[in-house]
Order: structure tokens, then sequence, then C-alpha cells
């Protein structure tokens, strides 16, 4: 027998299974609405034509190497998503305040950030928005930090709870870390306005809790990238300190690639320097350096003005169609006369629609309709086409009469 005998099956994950289970199903017509990944109109997996040329750019680059990178990752890169987020004039940046490593995408980041704050920081419970994406309980905990959440989600309006999240943020330890979603919050699609973003900021940092920012959407949300870093760029502009992880999974459609960063503002460049010199000790012994393509994509892309502004108009396209998709989808309920208030479709903000359908209609709306999403009634706009509105609209009819 094997000494592994004894293993027994891990669930799947909440999220990827409903990739497997959709994978699995032999139906002709059927819909996958679970993982957030973009779709083009006619369904397929989308390739921005900026990142083909840089690639091509690379190819044609004879002196490019394969060569390990550095520990922290490609230098240009680092300072060029530091400035992506915080702003090309940012003080913070200037004064060399900031240090950024290149990590593994978003997930990456925030893993490197958890284990660096669980051995350098004297606060060890971070709070985490109710609900969140359900990977940050996953790799906090196993960073070493203790986990709490926050009141975000407000079921009976399907918005914001503000005056829940004020109260918990409010009692929280003092040094307590916060994690925050930048912009289109997952999985609800909710945000703060930016009046509300500032009586945040005011809050915590009354309270010296520490912001942490995870950044998997810049450019999604609104279509606009300074637009959707406004809420950090706040939190820096104060003067204090903050992290940010930052993912190019979804803006770039670089999802397999992992290509991500952390970046730490600090008091100092002196604290800067020695918090990098840290964040080096957590990364050697978990992966020793990061990849060298997917960041290089990024660099290419970012430090050329012409692929930047190429960018900037591939990514408005995304979000504009994402947009359009809940226009189709609340018509087509309106149409079909769906009992309940569908506005919060239109309301909400990026990749995701929260649709309040639960988990018994969602198991319906898939055993019968054979359109997939996760258990907690979130799907993914960006995976919805016009071909298949009324698939689905017909489906969440059915589901709720
Ligand atoms: N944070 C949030 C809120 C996310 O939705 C995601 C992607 N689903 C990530 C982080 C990380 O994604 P990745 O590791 O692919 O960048």
């Amino acid at each position: 027998g094997s000494v592994f005998s004894h293993v027994v099956r891990a669930p799947e994950d909440p999220i990827l299974g409903v990739t497997v289970a959709y994978n699995k199903d032999p139906s002709p017509v059927k819909l996958n609405l679970g993982v957030g990944a973009y779709r083009t109109e006619e369904g397929k997996p989308l390739v921005l034509n900026v990142v083909k040329k840089a690639e091509r750019l690379l190819i044609n680059d004879s002196s490019r190497v394969k060569e390990y990178l550095p520990i922290v990752g490609l230098a240009d890169f680092n300072k060029l998503s530091a400035k992506l987020i915080f702003g090309a004039d940012s003080p913070a940046i200037k004064e060399n305040r900031v240090t950024t490593v290149q990590c593994l995408s978003g997930s990456g980041s925030l893993r490197v950030a958890g284990e660096f704050l669980a051995h350098h920081y004297h606060q060890c419970v971070i709070y985490i928005p109710q609900p969140t994406w359900g990977n940050h309980p996953k790799v906090f905990t196993l960073a070493g930090l203790s986990v709490k959440t926050y009141r975000y989600y407000d079921p009976t309006t399907r918005g914001l709870n503000f005056q829940g999240l004020l109260e918990d943020l409010g009692s929280a330890p003092s040094g307590a870390i916060v994690l925050l979603h930048a912009c289109a919050h997952n999985p609800t699609g909710v945000d703060p306005t930016i009046e509300q973003w500032e009586h945040i900021r005011k809050l915590m940092r009354s309270k010296a809790l520490l912001p942490f920012f995870d950044s998997a959407y810049q450019g999604f949300a609104s279509g606009s990238l300074d637009a959707d870093a406004q809420p950090v760029r706040l939190f820096v502009a104060d003067g204090g300190e903050c992290l940010v992880a930052q993912s190019y999974a979804k803006n770039l459609g670089l999802y397999g690639e992992r290509v991500g960063a952390l970046s730490i503002v600090l008091r100092s460049a002196d604290v800067a320097s020695r918090v990098e010199s840290q964040l080096k000790t957590v990364i050697r012994p978990m992966y020793s350096s990061p990849p060298i393509h997917g960041a290089s994509i990024v660099a290419t892309i970012l430090k050329d003005r012409n692929l930047f502004q190429e960018w900037t108009v591939e990514l408005k396209a995304m979000a504009d169609r994402i947009i359009r998709m809940r226009q189709q989808l609340f018509e087509a309920l309106r149409a079909r006369g769906t009992p309940g208030d569908w506005t919060h479709i239109l309301k909400q903000i990026g990749m995701f629609t929260f649709t309040g359908l639960n988990s018994e209609q969602v198991a319906f709306m898939t055993k019968e309709y054979h359109v997939y999403m996760t258990s907690d009634g979130r799907i993914s706009m960006a995976g919805l086409n016009t071909k298949m509105v009324p698939l689905l609209a017909d489906a969440i009819h059915a589901a709720v009469m």
C-alpha cells in the first residue's frame, strides 16, 4: 500500500471547481459564469493586441536572455507598476519611500505581504470584508495572520453597509491590518463612493489601522486606470503607510503569466530599504525569484507611450463590453417581467454581479439550464455575451418564479 493511502480527497476550490463541473457537462449549450476571466462577444478568451505586439518586440530583441531575475524581480517592471497605481507624480515615489517587488500575480503578492506582516508587524489581526474573494482568508491564515471580518455588504439594499463597516473598523484593535478592495469589489461589485473612502481613510488613520489594498481590477471598474486608482492615492496622499497588491491578470489579460507586484509605502526611504531587504528573505525560500516573461511584457507596454495608449483603449473596450452586458441582462429580465428589483445589475461595478440568487436557485440554474456560477450567486459579467443573455435571463426567471 501507499504511504499516502490515508490521504483524504480535498474539496474542489469553490471558484475553480465551477469550471471543472462546467467542463464535464456534455450539453452543447452551456454557460460558464464562474471564474472571473474576460471573454469576447464570441465567448473566446482574449489576448490583447498590445500584449501580442510587446511579445513580438521581446522575441526580436536578441539581447534578451533567460537568466534569473533578482529576488525582487524586474526593476523596470517594479518602478512602472508603482507609477501606475500611485500616479506618475506621486511624492511617495519621488521620495523613495516605496518598495515594490514583483510577485506571482495578485495572489502571490498577497501571500508575500501576509508572510512579511506576520513576521515584522506588531499586530497579527487582519480584517477582511464580509463577503470577500474566497482565497483571502486562506492566504492570510496560512501566512500566519489572524483573520477577522468587517461588515461590507447589505443584502437588503444589495449595496454597501457603510454604517456596519464604520462600526466594525471603529471597534477594531488599534494597529489592525485592514484589507480593502481598491476597486470593483469581488464578489459584490459594490464600491464605496470617493466621499465614503475619505471617511474610511480618516477613521483608519485616527485608529492607526494599516491599509492593505488588493488591486486586482485597476481599469476594469470604470475603464480608466487613474479613476480606479483614486482610493489608493487618497490614502497615499496623507503621507501615511500602506500596502498594495497589484495584479495584471485582468487588466492586461495576463492571467496565466502570473504577473503582479507588491508595493509598500513607508514613512522614509531608510525604512523602505530595510523592509525590501526583509521581503527578499520571504521570497527567496518560497520560490527564489519570479518569472521573467510576463513582467517583461508589462514593462514593455508601460514604458512605451504608444503601447500604453493602445492598452488604455483596449482596456476601456473590455470595461465597456461588461457594462453593455449589464444593460442587456437587465433589459432581458425586465422584458420577461421577472419578479424583483434588478437595478443592482446596473449599479454594481466591475467584473461581477452579486445577483442575490441563493445556492438552491444557483443549483437549479445549473441543473436545468447548464448555467454555471459560484453558489453565492456571483456571476462573471465578463463571461457573458449577447447570444447567451436570453439563456441566462430564462434561467434566472425560472429560478425566482
Ligand atoms: N484579489 C481579488 C479580489 C481577485 O478577484 C483576484 C482574482 N480572482 C485576485 C486577488 C488574484 O488573482 P491573480 O492571483 O490571478 O492575480
